[in-house]
C-alpha cells in the first residue's frame, strides 16, 4: 500500500469531478463590515464580502467584542475540560438560560458547534427511543443525516418539503411506534422555507416528536430573533428547537432547547456532548450579548431584509437567473460547476468581490450556483455595484441570464461520499 499515492489519487478524483475547493486567504476587518483584506500570491487587497454567514454583521457588534473581551480579561481564553470533568463555566449556564428564554423552553444545552449539535442530539434521541422511527426532508444538512445515520434507527426520508408523504409515512408507522420528524426551518441553498405548521399538525396527530433545525433562522426572524417557529406562532408546538451560534449571532457553537427532561437525557447519554471541550467563557460571554441585543433590536433584522430584496429586485431586473428564495438568501443559478468556478475566481480577482461557488455536493449538479447573503451592511451602492460585477462577468464568461424556474430537488443522500480512488492503490 503506498499510503500517499492513495490520498493523492483521491484528492484527482476531487479534482477530476470538478469540484476542488479553494478557500480565500481573509482578513475581516472590523468597523468595515463587509470589507475584508485578501491576500493571494504575496499580493493583498481590500475587498467585499457577498457569502457571509455572519448574516447581521453581530461577529463585529462593539456589544458583542466588549463582553468576549471582558469574559477574556477575567476568565482566561479555555474552558478547561469536559463539564464532566470541570465543571459547567458561568457563562454557559446563562447562555443556556437565555436560548432557553429565546425559545420559550424549559431547557437549553451548548455544543462546540451546530453540526456537533445535530449529529449529537438526533443520533442520542434517535437511539434512545425504542424502536425509533426517524422521518428525515430529503434536504435535510448533512450534520442532521450524520445524526441519523449514528442513531442505528430506521429512516424513512419524505421529498422535500412534502406532507402528503410524509403523512403517508406516519399512517404506515402507526401512532404507537416511537417516531422523530427531522426537518429544518430555512433551507439555506435555495432559501425555502418548511411548511411547518403543517408538519406540527401531522406530528400531533400522529403523535411523533419534533426537530427542527433553525440555524439559517435564529437571530434574523421572530420578533425576538427566535427564528421562524417564533415568527408563526409555533415554537410552542415543536419539541426540539435547534440552532447555531456562529451565524446571525456571530460566534461560535449550536445548541437543542426543550423541555427539562429531554435537555438531561441527551445532556446524560450523547458522547458529542460528554468527551469534548466546553466553549470558552469568552464565546459563551459574546453569544449571550449578541443574543441579548437581537431580542431587543429590531433594526438589524429590518435592514437586511430590506437589502436582501432589494438585491433580488436588482439582480432580477438586470435579468440574472435569481432562484425563487422566500428569505435572505440570494441563490444565483449558474448551472454548471466550472463556469461557476470561473464567475467567482473573476469576481474576486478582477472586482474584489467574494462569493463562493456552491457546487456539488453541497447542491444537485447542474444548480450550481453563486449563494449571496446580503446583510444590513451591504448598501445600494455595494448591491449595484455587485450587479455591475455580475454583468461583467456573465458576459466575459457567456453564462445564460433568465429564468431559474423552480428550487432545487435534491437526492436523499447529499452528505459527502467517502472516496475510493478508481484504480485503488
Ligand atoms: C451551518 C449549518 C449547521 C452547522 O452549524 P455550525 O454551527 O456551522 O456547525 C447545521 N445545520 C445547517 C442547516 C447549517 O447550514
Amino acid at each position: 500500500m503506498n499510503y500517499q499515492r492513495f490520498f493523492e489519487e483521491a484528492v484527482d478524483q476531487v479534482h477530476a469531478e470538478r469540484r476542488y475547493r479553494v478557500f480565500a486567504d481573509l482578513e475581516r476587518i472590523v468597523g468595515s463590515f463587509p470589507r475584508a483584506i485578501w491576500r493571494n500570491n504575496g499580493q493583498t487587497k481590500e475587498i467585499t464580502v457577498w457569502c457571509s454567514n455572519d448574516y447581521l454583521g453581530m461577529g463585529q457588534h462593539p456589544d458583542v467584542i466588549a463582553a468576549m473581551q471582558n469574559a477574556v480579561g477575567r476568565m482566561g481564553s479555555g474552558a478547561g475540560g469536559t463539564r464532566n470533568i470541570s465543571g459547567n463555566n458561568h457563562p454557559l449556564v446563562e447562555l443556556e438560560n437565555e436560548l432557553a428564554d429565546l425559545h420559550g423552553k424549559e431547557a437549553g444545552l451548548v455544543f462546540t458547534s451546530g453540526f456537533v449539535s445535530n449529529e449529537a442530539s438526533i443520533s442520542t434521541i434517535g437511539r434512545l427511543l425504542p424502536n425509533c422511527l426517524i422521518l428525515s426532508d430529503e434536504l435535510n444538512h448533512a450534520s442532521m443525516i450524520e445524526g441519523v445515520r449514528r442513531s442505528g434507527a430506521e429512516k424513512k426520508i419524505f421529498r422535500h418539503n412534502d406532507v402528503a408523504h410524509l403523512e403517508s409515512l406516519l399512517q404506515a408507522a402507526g401512532r404507537e411506534r416511537a417516531k422523530l420528524i427531522v426537518f429544518e426551518s430555512v433551507y439555506s441553498m435555495d432559501g425555502d422555507i418548511a411548511p411547518i405548521k403543517e408538519i406540527v399538525e401531522l406530528a400531533e396527530r400522529y403523535n411523533a416528536m419534533t426537530y427542527i433545525d433553525e440555524v439559517h433562522a435564529v437571530g434574523m426572524y421572530g420578533a425576538r430573533g427566535g427564528g421562524i417557529s417564533e415568527r408563526d406562532g409555533l415554537a410552542h408546538r415543536i419539541d426540539i428547537i435547534e440552532g447555531t451560534l456562529a451565524k446571525a449571532f456571530g460566534t461560535l457553537g449550536g445548541y437543542i432547547t426543550g423541555t427539562r427532561t429531554i435537555i438531561d437525557a441527551v445532556r446524560s447519554y450523547a458522547p458529542g456532548f460528554i468527551f469534548t471541550t466546553a466553549l470558552p467563557p469568552a464565546i459563551a460571554a459574546a453569544t449571550t450579548a449578541s443574543i441579548r441585543h437581537l431580542k431587543a433590536s429590531q433594526v438589524e433584522r429590518d435592514a437586511q431584509h430590506r437589502q436582501a430584496q432589494r438585491a433580488k429586485d436588482v439582480l432580477s431586473a438586470a435579468g440574472f437567473p435569481v432562484m425563487p428564495s422566500v428569505t435572505h438568501i440570494v441563490p444565483i443559478l449558474v448551472g454548471d460547476p466550472e463556469l461557476c468556478k470561473m464567475a467567482t475566481d473573476r469576481l474576486l480577482g478582477k472586482h474584489g468581490i467574494y462569493i463562493q461557488p456552491i457546487n456539488y455536493p453541497t447542491v444537485p449538479r447542474g444548480t450550481e450556483r453563486l449563494r449571496i447573503t446580503p446583510t444590513p451592511f451591504h448598501s445600494d451602492a455595494l448591491i449595484e455595484e455587485l450587479k455591475d460585477a455580475l454583468i461583467e462577468t456573465w458576459d466575459a464568461l457567456g453564462i445564460p441570464y433568465g429564468e431559474a424556474g423552480q428550487p432545487s430537488l435534491a437526492k436523499s443522500d447529499r452528505i459527502i461520499p467517502l472516496l475510493v480512488p478508481k484504480s485503488g492503490g
